[in-house]
């Protein structure tokens, strides 16, 4: 049981027995008290209409009772009053739903207020005359009766945590105001009955009935007057406040706005609004207003304890000060908690602390209610827009993405260029995945090694750097293949590439994979890709790439769409390689790994045409013939003839550098380009083959003996010698017959002034 219950009842027990006390049951039974107490039913019934208001009608009836009775005894007047006030109480509690235990703390109230005027009259204005005694009576009474009333709503006030003095001044001035008004008609009563008897009394009575009825008609018309505007104020405060709602952008925002319209509702003294995170795990934000004073973490903790972490009321639900558990301002105060939500999804929780008696009322519920529904539909309506907004900005993407693909798709359609492919891939990815720096490493199988083919270094770098020498020793960064092997842990994995940050990688193996100038420009909030390039199941490259950290994109869309084109590029790749191994076929030798006639006729004039460009350029060509072929085949056969041709050929390749060429002139003569090598340099690469082949026999014959054959050669050099392909030949044509008809196993320059060196040995 509440204090204030307890109060209650105290004060019901107390006018109880007041009433009972002292009253000769005679008294009751004499007509001018059943009049009365009629008069007091009727009255109650007639004009009592909500709490506050009961003690302005009844005083009009019950005044002139306990006059009458109270000269020659108070308790009387108690009786009649309490009995009165029940009985109509009861009568009428339909009208306004209130409970026994109100109804009769109000007759109990009002009979002690009653009493005491009437105790007081007793005391200071009986026996007077009757002029006096009216006067003097009738202003002991009021003030009696008023000392009571305040004291008792006081003290019910400060029971329930309430500042007692909260609408002191307003009951003081509403009770007066009726005391004023029905004093007069209260003193004619008295001052008629012991002349006129009851008949008097009943007459006197009537304008007491007017007054009070027009008092009640006119309390009922402010009444309505004040409801009407109230709602006209709630109902711009809403339609604004639910504007002001629906315009705010995020939580806090919404939570601010939230704030202001409860309190321009009830004025608050704390608020707290908390709002949960879309993901249940993410907990809950907490916004607080006014003079809240417990840490967002209390607050928290303490919703958590209640269960209101995953729930809230269905109403908002209303605390008296004295039963508050948790407080958020630091004096007592009625709180109010209620759920912003929507019948499926709850957004969040309010706390309101107030003083104001406003909160009590179910109207001002109703209302805030109402205003807690709308921002539960408000944060709906914001949810629902930023979730829109995330799928229009991943369907833009995936539009973007889906057409980069096709435009890549399309771009590599019949390219077979190999530097093209890698160039045009890793600037889509740079493009389409906002990825920093693309590296790509072809395996290269001779090596066993990874070979950077594009070092990404942004926009100006994303031109392909394969160049036509791109398998030798150029200065290109190596990996190797076992430090790719490291980077494909399992932990690291997403879809079919790995994922390290720069720190668990380490800036050494950084500048290992990207090359200590990228390296360089990397940050500690990096993260590094590792895409393997793979054909089935053999790995054919490596796409290395940077990402800046705070860049959180799906990472498993993103690493997917970055494969679609890793495999692009593979299937280009292989394409290439396909039509690479076509075309060899139509410029390599039928016989020997050496490029054909044709091909030896477009290398050198293009050879030409590169040299012409260049200022004090030389390249050499030499002419290479058997010597004595005729009569090995004779002496040894054809098939030994043609192993000899074979292995001369191995030997030439690998006495030239990658960038010369060895072709098949025709029959048992070859030639060799020789770009960027002057007379001098082509010269000792020439005596350096005639020598080996004088040491090294290339077949054995039927006889199973091994072959030697030795070579001669002629050197012509560009420009000097020829400046177009068929001088050119000639000359080495020339020069070689030079070294036929001196003897053979030797080397001829064509140029008349060069010095011509010849070999040690005759050919044999
Ligand atoms: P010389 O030193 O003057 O060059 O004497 P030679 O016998 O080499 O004379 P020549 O260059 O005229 O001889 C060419 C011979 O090379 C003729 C032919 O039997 C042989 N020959 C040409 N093509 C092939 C081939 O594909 N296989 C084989 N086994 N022999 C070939
Ligand atoms: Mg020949
Ligand atoms: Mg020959």
């Amino acid at each position: 049981m509440s204090k204030l219950a307890l109060f209650e009842w105290l004060v019901i027990l107390a006018a109880g027995l007041v009433s009972a006390l002292g009253v000769p049951p005679s008294a009751l039974l004499g007509w001018p008290v059943a009049v009365m107490l009629a008069a007091l039913v009727v009255a109650t019934v007639i004009f009592q209409r909500g709490e506050g208001r009961a003690g302005r009608f009844e005083a009009a009836v019950a005044l002139p009772a306990i006059v009458l009775f109270s000269s020659s005894d108070p308790w009387l007047a108690c009786s009649v009053v309490f009995a009165g006030l029940v009985i109509g109480g009861f009568l009428s509690r339909h009208r306004e739903g209130a409970g026994a235990r109100v109804v009769l703390s109000r007759a109990a109230q009002a009979t002690l207020a009653y009493g005491f005027g009437a105790y007081l009259f007793r005391e200071f204005a009986a026996g007077r005359t009757r002029a006096a005694s009216v006067m003097i009576g009738s202003i002991i009474l009021a003030i009696g009766f008023l000392t009571v009333v305040l004291a008792l709503a006081s003290i019910r006030r400060a029971l329930q945590g309430v500042d007692y003095r909260t609408g002191l001044a307003r009951d003081l001035l509403r009770d007066l105001r009726s005391i004023v008004l029905l004093s007069p008609i209260v003193a004619a009563e008295i001052l008629v009955w012991p002349h006129y008897g009851a008949p008097g009394l009943v007459v006197a009575f009537l304008p007491v009935a007017f007054v009070a009825f027009a008092l009640r008609g006119r309390a009922e018309a402010e009444d309505q007057a004040t409801q009407l505007s109230r709602r006209t104020r709630e109902l711009s405060t809403l339609s604004k406040g639910s504007l002001e709602l629906f315009s705010a952008e995020g939580h806090e925002a919404t939570a601010a706005r939230l704030s202001r319209l409860l309190d321009s509702i009830v004025a608050t003294r704390a608020s707290a609004v908390v709002l949960w995170a879309p993901e249940l795990e993410a907990g809950g934000t907490v916004y607080r207003f006014g003079n809240c004073q417990p840490s967002d973490q209390a607050i928290l903790k303490w919703l958590e304890s209640v269960g209101y972490d995953h729930s809230a009321p269905r109403k908002p639900a209303l605390t008296a000060p004295g039963d508050v558990t948790f407080h958020l301002s630091n004096s007592p105060a009625w709180q109010l908690l209620g759920g912003l939500q929507t019948p499926e999804v709850i957004y969040g929780v309010v706390i309101v602390e107030s003083d104001s008696a406003d909160l009590r009322s179910p109207d001002t519920i109703d209302l805030l209610n109402l205003v807690l529904t709308q921002c539960g539909l408000s944060l709906q309506d914001q949810f629902l827009k930023s979730e829109m907004l995330e799928k229009n900005v991943q369907l833009e993407r995936q539009a973007e993405t889906m057409s980069s693909i096709l435009s890549v798709s399309g771009s590599l359609l019949g390219t077979v260029d190999a530097a093209r492919i890698v160039g045009t891939v890793s600037s889509a990815i740079e493009r389409v995945a906002g990825v920093g720096h693309v590296v790509v490493a072809r395996y290269d199988e001779k090596s066993n090694e990874y070979v950077h083919v594009v070092d990404g270094g942004g926009e100006e770098d994303a031109v392909p750097t394969l160049g036509p020498d791109a398998e030798g020793r150029d200065g290109r960064l190596r990996i190797p293949v076992s430090r790719i092997a490291e980077l494909s842990a399992e932990a690291a994995k997403i879809s079919n590439s790995y994922f390290y940050s720069l720190t668990d990688l380490g800036r050494r193996e950084a500048a290992l994979l990207f090359g200590r100038q990228i390296a360089a420009q990397l940050n500690d909030e990096t993260d590094v890709l590792v895409v393997p390039l793979s054909d089935q199941s053999s790995l054919v490259g490596v796409l290395l790439m940077t990402i800046a950290t705070e860049d959180r994109r799906a990472p498993l869309d993103r690493v997917q769409t970055i494969e679609i084109f890793a495999n692009q590029a593979v299937t280009a790749l292989r394409s290439a390689k396909q039509y690479e191994a076509i075309r060899r076929l139509t410029i390599i030798d039928g016989l020997t790994p050496a490029y054909n006639h044709r091909y030896f006729q477009e290398t050198l004039q293009r050879e030409i045409h590169r040299q012409e460009r260049r200022e004090g350029a030389r390249f050499s060509l030499a002419m290479l013939d058997i010597d004595n072929f005729k009569r090995i085949n004779d002496t040894h056969g054809h098939q030994a003839g043609d192993l000899i041709l074979k292995g001369l050929v191995q030997l030439l390749m690998e006495n030239v550098r990658e960038v010369d060429t060895v072709a098949r002139y025709g029959g048992e003569e070859f030639a060799l380009i020789l770009p960027d090598q002057p007379l001098e340099g082509a010269l000792e690469v020439a005596e350096r083959i005639r020598g080996m082949l004088e040491r090294k026999s290339l077949a054995r014959g039927i006889d199973e003996r091994e072959v030697h054959v030795t070579v001669s050669i002629g050197i012509a050099v560009f420009p000097d010698d020829g400046a177009t392909a068929s001088s050119l030949v000639a000359r080495a044509d020339a020069a070689l017959y030079q070294a036929k008809r001196t003897g053979k196993n030797r080397v001829c320059a064509a140029s008349a002034s060069a010095p011509a060196i010849a070999g040690s040995q005759p050919a044999g």
